[in-house]
């Protein structure tokens, strides 16, 4: 998505340029991949489903590709979800922003928490003024500030499953630097609220989706752009040709004044190992396995009503990580004529209940899939249908020191005029972040390449 992005706006900024985008597989989307259902039931996603709302450059890009007529937004009966804790399902409390509860009143009958818990987390309310200026683990700062028992039992459910990362090492200042800077004016709890007081969220649905599948959006992309998107032509190498680029592999060389490379940050790394070679420091950008297992259901299995899905702790003691009831998440087919879940397994915890997605067998999972919803829910029906999509290395992790990291590699492939870089691994994992990270790179080529009268 994000190399496509870029491809869109090269094509906006410099219309007499001729833009190649190299894709290594036979399609266009990467993570992003939907499946057509049988009639009457939704399109199910094998990957992500959901568009941030706030975040305006996935709505944008949509628009601009004649594709807003598709956009359907989250189910306005949706109500929040569930956590999964102590072998029981549980409310989340409302309101909790980047992994705070702005109303932390309403715990007080909550089972979520412990009285000393719940005492940890008023404690914030008179906590003095912080200056972080290192970084430091998003969990371990959200720990000192509400109490280790929020952050294992809630925060880390909610954050950890953003990121399928472990919160106690990913970097705060890569994932929510909006703490660290509430933090600056004492309380996180009211530094958020006032925040949030001053700039409201928009009205409207916090998330949408587009009814034909969020696939449609790169496939769209790609359809508009001038020149088709060459798949099954993996790119190898960038090497210098004088002031020009010479790309290799499966394609025939192809010498270009400027590149955006939007490959995950290892095979980003591989690609610049000559011409670039502090981008090596990409390399050390970890990324987690996941996977997203669509299961249907007749009619007649219970959901919890108002509820988008469960969230399970890395604490937890079930397998899965999350489950997503995508009849009550979306509103675009109310009545469809299943039952449709989607359950993820895999984060980069490398916990005790570390689950290995990619050497679990298709048996494998559809056991575990059972076993799990039957712990989880209580459903005992057999499924009408089970898929699994296997995301390798789908999911980069913001570790301490990200975002210094990611800086001094971006520092030195600025040096070269018409290289940049682009994608998850940089600055955002979300689609309106690569979105926006990949127009952002296409506008830097072009800015270097033909940097303007004086
Ligand atoms: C299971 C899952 C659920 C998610 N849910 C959400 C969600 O609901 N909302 C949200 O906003 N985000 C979500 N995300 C995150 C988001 O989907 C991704 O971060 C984003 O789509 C990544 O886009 P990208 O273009 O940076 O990378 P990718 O999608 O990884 O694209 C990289 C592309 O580079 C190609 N490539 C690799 N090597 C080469 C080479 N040598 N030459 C040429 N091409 C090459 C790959 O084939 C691929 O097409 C989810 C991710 C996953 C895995």
């Amino acid at each position: 998505m994000a190399g496509l992005a870029a491809a869109h706006r090269l094509e906006q900024l410099a219309p007499d340029a001729r833009v190649t985008v190299y894709e290594a597989t036979n399609r266009v989307g990467g993570a992003i991949r939907s499946e057509t259902a049988p009639p009457g039931s939704v399109v199910m996603e094998a990957g992500p489903d959901s568009l941030l709302a706030r975040k305006p450059a996935a709505v944008a890009l949509v628009e601009a590709v004649g594709l807003a007529d598709d956009l359907v937004g989250s189910h306005p009966a949706a109500r929040g979800a569930l956590l999964y804790l102590d072998g029981q399902l549980m409310a989340l409390p409302p309101g909790v922003v980047a992994g705070v509860p702005l109303q932390p009143e309403r715990l007080e009958a909550s089972p979520l928490l412990t009285a000393a818990g719940r005492a940890a987390l008023m404690a914030d309310l008179g906590a003095p003024p912080e200056a972080v200026s290192d970084d430091v683990s998003l969990g371990a700062f959200l720990a000192r500030r509400l109490g280790e028992e929020w952050v294992d039992r809630v925060a880390s459910a909610l954050l950890s499953g953003i990121y399928a990362g472990n919160i106690r090492e990913l970097s705060l200042l890569a994932t929510y630097p909006e703490l660290a800077a509430a933090a600056r004016h004492g309380s996180l709890i009211r530094g958020l609220a006032a925040d949030r007081a001053a700039h409201p969220p928009r009205p409207g649905p916090v998330f949408v989706t587009l009814a034909g599948g969020l696939e449609s959006l790169p496939r769209r992309v790609a359809e508009r752009l001038k020149t088709p998107v060459r798949t099954g032509a993996a790119v190898k190498t960038v090497t210098a040709e004088g002031a020009r680029y010479r790309l290799s592999g499966e394609l025939e060389e192809h010498v270009v004044d400027g590149v955006v490379l939007a490959t995950p940050a290892p095979v980003a790394a591989r690609q610049l190992a000559r011409l670039v070679p502090a981008a090596s420091g990409l390399a050390q950008v970890p990324y987690a396995n996941l996977a997203v297992v669509t299961v249907r259901f007749a009619p007649g299995v219970v959901v919890p009503p108002g509820m988008t899905g469960v969230l399970a702790p890395p604490g937890a003691a079930v397998a899965l990580t999350a489950i997503t009831f995508v009849g009550q998440k979306w509103a675009h087919r109310a009545d469809p004529v299943d039952v449709p879940v989607r359950v993820f397994y895999g984060r980069a915890d490398g916990g005790p209940r570390a689950v290995d997605v990619l050497a679990w067998s298709e048996a494998h999972f559809r056991q575990q899939v059972a076993a799990d919803l039957r712990q989880v829910l209580g459903w005992t029906a057999d499924p009408l249908a089970v898929r699994v999509h296997r995301h390798p290395a789908a999911m980069p992790q913001y570790l301490v020191g990200h975002r210094q990291r990611v800086a001094e590699v971006e520092r030195e492939v600025a040096r070269r005029p018409g290289l940049a870089l682009a994608g998850a691994a940089l600055h955002g994992v979300g689609i309106p972040d690569v979105i926006r990270d990949g127009q952002a790179a296409a506008e830097r080529v072009v800015r270097s390449l033909d940097p303007g009268p004086g």
